[in-house]
């Protein structure tokens, strides 16, 4: 039986505000969609943390046995400096100041995204389509709004009419903004000229000469809106309503809200069941973000080259110190709280390793199948990853107290514990074992040692004709699945 069927996930939903039971529009089936990267420059550690926040939700939904499709697209195009209207496309910006052509800024930085996730353990999403790639999807999408009355051409741009909008639907229904807070900055009005209202955002935008990047449409030459790219995305390969839809706190509005009018109007459903949004990651109380340079790139975390650090972390570190807060709280990057969680990351490490070497007791003091479940109650209630951590730190104590003797576990309790704590912490929290990875080489390398020192024995043994000795030593390793073989340049021995 699937464990979705025994496990009740509970999500909190952005846009009712509540944890509400998670129900897949689907039986077994679940849609994901996560806004991508801008890729005009490196990611940093804020940026990496949405990423990782959503890459634990996938992680979990596939483990509980959804067959999860999970879309995370690259921006390419359209987004503009400042979230804004108006001002010049980030992409093509950075390849005037690089010197380089667009697409090389998209390539780039496009690889570098994906190399730094890799480092972090992240599973690769399903579909990762781009803007540009998508440029017929989104004129269609923008006809289709144009002919449901939501929208209008004006001097070679499209907009969404926000007001006609909100007479039958609700502009605001996810923020929680009224239309009259939702007025942009007075700069930009004067440039805004062409909308009916302040509030309108473009679907399409016309093209001025000096903009590179460009594609003929029914209104001329000009490039989609930021917000439609993900509205078309989705549905494409989700369908027009589908089950999640993620990103940072930071994309709620205006991006997400646009999403929901667009898909609404094009389509006439709410495109989305569960609005997910996970929270910032702060340096010095300040936002990470490119653009004011309060940020940490990952290969800084990795090297230790950053004033903020003291020393090099490695992802997995990073990762485990991420999973110590809730994906829904900010979370404050300090080299402090680095240090800690390498400590406890380690504390957990060290005592998965102690478990297979524990002496197995006839009963148990310790209820593994409880802790078990309480370990899915944790993930169950919204992805709650601190107080899972603090579970798994439950039976960390447990293994140290029955290394000591005053806790007692059966085998076959050792061996629950022991697989239930690597996939909650492998499979689900997607920690990478390095240590115990390097301990199991370490490990190789000194057994390897011993099995010269018995063949040296051995050999000493048949030396002095004492056959009953080496043959022990060679039928006792081979039922360790140590086979020794004799051969001319000696003894060598297979594992
Ligand atoms: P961008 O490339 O700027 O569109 O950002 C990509 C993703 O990173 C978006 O989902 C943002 O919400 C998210 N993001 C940006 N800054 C931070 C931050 N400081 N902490 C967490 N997520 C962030
Ligand atoms: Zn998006």
């Amino acid at each position: 039986m699937k464990l979705y069927k025994s496990q009740e996930l509970k999500i909190y939903n952005s846009i009712s505000g509540k944890k509400e039971i998670f129900k897949s529009q689907t039986e077994g089936y679940v849609g994901m969609y996560v806004c991508g990267p801008t890729v005009y420059n490196k990611v940093h550690l804020g940026n990496c943390r949405t990423f990782i926040s959503f890459d634990l939700v996938f992680r979990y939904l596939r483990h509980l046995g959804y067959k999860v499709r999970y879309v995370r697209n690259i921006t390419d195009v359209g987004h503009l400096e400042n979230d804004a209207e108006t001002g010049e496309d980030r992409i093509a910006k950075k390849a005037r100041l690089e010197q380089l052509e667009p697409m090389e800024i998209v390539q780039k930085y496009t690889v570098d995204f994906r190399n730094i996730l890799q480092e972090f353990n992240n599973i690769p999403p399903s579909i990762e389509p781009t803007a540009t790639g998508h440029i017929v999807e989104q004129i269609e999408t923008t006809k289709k709004i144009i002919e449901k009355g939501l929208a209008y051409e004006a001097n070679g741009s499209v907009y969404f009419d926000v007001m006609k909008y909100n007479e039958s639907e609700h502009y605001g229904i996810l923020s929680g903004r009224k239309l009259e807070d939702m007025i942009p900055n007075t700069r930009e009005l004067t440039a805004q000229s062409d909308k009916k209202n302040p509030q309108d955002f473009a679907l399409w935008k016309k093209a001025e000469p000096e903009h590179i990047m460009r594609w003929p449409s029914p209104w001329g030459v000009g490039f989609p809106g930021w917000h439609l790219e993900c509205t078309v995305m989705s549905s494409k390969y989700l369908g027009e309503s589908f089950d999640i839809h993620g990103g940072g706190m930071d994309l709620k509005f205006p991006h997400h809200e646009c999403e929901i009018a667009q898909g609404q109007a094009a389509n006439g459903v709410a495109p989305v069941n569960y609005w997910m949004h996970a929270n910032l990651l702060t340096l010095n109380g300040q936002k990470m973000a490119k653009s004011t340079g309060n940020n940490i790139l990952p290969e800084e975390l990795f090297t230790g080259e950053n004033k903020n650090l003291s020393k090099a972390y490695a992802p997995s570190v990073a990762r485990f110190f991420m999973m110590q807060a809730n994906y829904r709280s900010v979370l404050d990057f300090s080299d402090e709280a680095l240090q800690a969680a390498e400590k406890g990351f380690h504390r957990l490490m060290d005592a998965m390793l102690l478990l297979p070497n524990l002496k197995a007791e006839k009963n148990s003091s310790f209820d593994v199948e409880k802790w078990k479940q309480s370990c899915y109650d944790a993930m169950n209630d919204d992805f709650n990853t601190p107080v899972l951590i603090a579970k798994l730190f439950d039976a960390v104590k447990i293994i140290n107290s029955a290394k000591a003797g005053s806790e007692k576990l059966t085998a076959e309790d050792i061996k629950l514990l022991a697989e239930t704590l690597k996939i909650f912490s492998f499979d689900i929290l997607g920690l990478k074992p390095l240590d115990a990875l390097q301990s199991g080489n370490e490990n190789a390398e000194r057994l390897g040692k011993v099995v010269e020192l018995l063949i040296d024995l051995r050999k000493r043994a048949r030396d002095n004709r004492d056959f009953e000795t080496s043959d022990k030593i060679r039928d006792e390793l081979a039922k360790l699945d140590i086979q020794l073989k004799d051969g001319k340049e000696g003894t060598v021995y297979t594992l």
